[in-house]
């Protein structure tokens, strides 16, 4: 029987859409696929989300690697994370879920920073019976340990879960300790995906 429900962050609960975003700020294409893998798929990225640094001290490696682009990296760090966005749907089903008794909880690779940003901002995410975030434990996804820490740290057991991720190798790993899993595209039905584990919903 299910009863807890674990949600990944990015585009599962809020959208994050880089090369939508960076549009805003440049029509050149080049300039804009250049830039997500020089930032945003980068190592630098990688320890911001594993937490060992601090987006300040990123920012500074930044500017020393790509110097022309100095600018461009100032105004993306002063609002990217604007485009962390709800995705409304699936924060109705979380109301439901809780509504219809079931546990919560955040399993993210995410930027402190960026947390305490979309915290202030999303009364929702008070919502959630418990949390772990990469940047906060210094651990990442697919590491089998942050799955684990979240497991033990609230004592779960993993048949009686569900965890919702947009990225297929996150979910392998889950599926490894014998938690269930959903992969949440564009096309998911979220609350017909969890209808098929007999969630009500
Ligand atoms: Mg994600």
């Amino acid at each position: 029987m299910i009863r807890n429900i674990i949600f990944d962050l990015g585009n599962v609960i809020f959208n994050f859409k880089p090369k939508h975003f960076l549009r805003k700020y440049t029509n050149d294409e080049e300039y804009i696929r250049k830039f997500i893998s020089n930032v945003i798929r980068s190592r630098i990225w990688l320890k911001l989300d594993r937490g060992t640094i601090s987006i300040k001290k990123a920012e500074e490696e930044f500017f020393k690697k790509f110097p022309e682009d100095r600018e461009f990296i100032k105004t993306f760090f002063i609002y990217w994370m604007e485009m962390l966005t709800p995705i409304q749907e699936n924060i109705e089903v979380l109301y439901d879920l809780k509504s219809n008794g079931y546990k919560v909880y955040i399993l993210s690779n995410f930027i402190v920073e960026a947390f305490d940003y979309v915290k202030k901002k999303y009364d929702f995410l008070s919502l959630f019976d418990g949390k772990v975030i990469s940047g906060q434990v210094k651990v990442i996804k697919p590491e089998l340990e942050i799955y684990q820490k979240l497991l033990n740290k609230y004592n779960l057991i993993p048949e009686e879960c569900i965890f919702i991720d947009d990225v297929r190798a996150f979910l392998s790993r889950a599926k490894k300790l014998n938690i269930n899993t959903i992969l949440f595209t564009q096309n998911t039905d979220l609350r017909i995906e969890l209808r098929n584990f007999q969630v009500d919903i």
